[in-house]
């Protein structure tokens, strides 16, 4: 049921932390990849990787804030079945103190690149007439508060709401859009933070008293991409340990 063999998926953000263990998860289930990023010498390598895991993949360097470069993507992704968007960034700063240059890369990235690579694959999907399941990566921070990350949060919100309606109307066309909420995931790049005093305190709310693994990812991401799910859209999962629950 899980199975992605014979199946293309395409995974933006694959230079690093989730789209990198995304990809990677996808191929062991079966799946041929598409690998977008800016940085070159780190999607080789994963295409690499993935060569030597005997799938096929194809790295394409990609600005998901250049509306061009994200159009220019159509070729590559003509036959594509399943599709990640994954690339996201943030700018923390007190609201008060946040400049609208941070707020425009925050939601040209993670909200408007979102929307085009979505509108992108759910027209070569609809002319190929196969179908297909797009995962559009949130968080939870897309459905409560938190201080300091408004422009991030914002562009969450719109990830969340832009999964609901390209499900509704994408659905006539057998395409399913469904988005992951991830909670605090542990990565390379965060590890400081939870090693410190706000971090300790912040993993008191969270239920299960942990940080995520990417791990915790896999099941999930292989549920909404395969056809172990193929009555689900317009669902946003939340896999946080039980954080939202908290408050
Ligand atoms: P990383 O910084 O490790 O990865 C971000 C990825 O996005 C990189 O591959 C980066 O590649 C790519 N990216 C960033 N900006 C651009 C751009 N302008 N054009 C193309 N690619 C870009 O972060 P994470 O792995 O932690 O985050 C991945 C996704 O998961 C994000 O959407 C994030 O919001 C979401 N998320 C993460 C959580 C966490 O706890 N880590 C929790 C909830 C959600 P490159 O720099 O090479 O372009």
């Amino acid at each position: 049921m899980f199975d992605l063999l014979g199946k293309r998926a395409l995974v933006t953000g694959a230079s690093s932390g989730l789209g990198r263990h995304f990809a990677k998860t996808l191929a062991t289930a079966g799946a041929d990849l598409v690998i977008t990023a800016r940085r070159t010498d780190l999607l080789e390598g994963l295409a690499a990787e993935i060569d030597a895991m005997g799938r096929r993949c194809t790295a394409v360097t990609l600005d998901m804030t250049d509306p061009t470069g994200i159009a220019a993507l159509a070729p590559a992704i003509e036959d594509i079945d399943i599709v990640v968007n994954n690339a996201g960034i943030t700018r923390e700063a007190p609201f008060l103190d946040q400049s609208v240059k941070d707020w425009q890369t925050v939601i040209d990235t993670n909200a408007t690149g979102m929307f085009l690579l979505t509108q992108l694959a759910g027209r070569a999907m609809r002319a190929r007439g196969r179908g297909g399941a797009i995962i559009n990566i949130a968080s939870i921070l897309g459905l409560r508060q938190a201080g300091g990350v408004a422009s991030y949060a914002v562009s969450k919100a719109a990830a969340i709401q832009l999964t609901k309606i390209a499900a509704l109307e994408l659905a006539r066309f057998g395409i399913r859009v469904n988005a992951l909420a991830p909670g605090y995931i542990a990565t390379d790049i965060n590890g400081a933070f939870w090693d410190g005093e706000a971090g300790k305190a912040m993993l008191k709310r969270i239920p299960q008293r942990r940080l995520g693994r990417l791990e915790d990812l896999d099941g999930p991401l292989l549920l909404l991409a395969s056809d172990a799910s193929t009555y689900m859209t317009g669902a946003v999962i939340p896999v946080d340990g039980g954080h939202l629950t908290s408050g």
